[in-house]
């Protein structure tokens, strides 16, 4: 589905991505790992081409997405993406914040989107909260939110920055649960986080990404249970 090739990205001389090659598979649970600065957003980012790469190529679906010629609103529609601070609207209802994009992207009539908004609001337990406004929220409910909010555009894949890395201690549970329901609805996933847990157990594969490289990919037994590099081994001594 996504196919990354000698994907490089500099901010003014400083080179956070070094060459990244990886490839994401339909139904894929991909998480990522490591330490603090080793080019994780930007990666992310340079997936739905929030960022710019320097050079290398992302292909999404058999379309070279890279190419300068392409519609990125377009392709961006195809992939959700969820933030660490949520992002949300703060002056829309909850149900406005869900429908405001598939309906001005004339994806679905309001009534249609209202409809299906309320569905997924169900899904996650939030149904009561339609006309309540962001500010009215815990952080886990609006992190939730901000996932349904993704998902109202039918995404083919999402992409989560740190989802729980906000919330109190209390409220990581309820995302992650969220998160894991996503999975095991076939959803393919790419998501950085610092929850092992997840990692283990959500992850069909999990990825160690380490100066601007992505140094060691494996299935999450493996990668937990006898992690190759000496920099993963001193990662996993500090987080486990
Ligand atoms: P991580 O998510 O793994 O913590 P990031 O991808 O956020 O790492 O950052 C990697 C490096 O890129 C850091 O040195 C950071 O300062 C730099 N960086 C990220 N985004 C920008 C930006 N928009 N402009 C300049 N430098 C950036
Ligand atoms: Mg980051």
């Amino acid at each position: 589905m996504i196919i990354v090739k000698e994907l490089h990205k500099e901010f003014e001389g400083n080179h956070v991505l070094r060459g990244v090659n990886y490839h994401v598979h339909q139904g894929e649970k991909i998480v990522i790992v490591g330490p603090s600065g080793s080019g994780k957003s930007t990666f992310l980012r340079c997936l739905n081409l929030l960022e710019t790469p320097t050079r290398g190529e992302i292909w999404f679906d058999g379309q070279l997405i890279t190419d300068p010629k392409v519609n990125i609103d377009k392709i961006r529609e195809h992939m959700g993406m969820v933030f660490q601070n949520f992002n949300l609207f703060h002056n829309l209802s909850i149900i406005d914040n869900i429908t405001l994009a598939p309906v001005k992207l004339k994806l679905m009539g309001k009534e249609e989107a209202k409809e299906n908004a309320l569905k997924l609001l169900a899904r996650v337990g939030l149904k009561e909260k339609a006309d309540a406004y962001p500010s009215q929220l815990s952080g886990g409910q609006k992190q939730r939110i901000a996932i349904v909010r993704s998902l109202a555009m039918n995404p083919r894949v999402m992409l989560f920055d740190e989802p729980t890395s906000a919330l109190d201690p209390e409220m990581v549970g309820e995302v992650l649960d969220v998160m894991k329901e996503l999975a095991e609805s076939g959803m393919t996933m790419v998501v950085v986080t610092h929850e092992m847990g997840f990692a283990r157990e959500v992850g069909t594969k999990v990825l160690f990404m380490d100066e601007g490289n992505i140094m060691e990919e494996n299935t999450p037994a493996e990668f937990f249970n006898h992690p190759k590099c000496e920099r993963l081994q001193d990662f996993l001594s500090k987080v486990l």
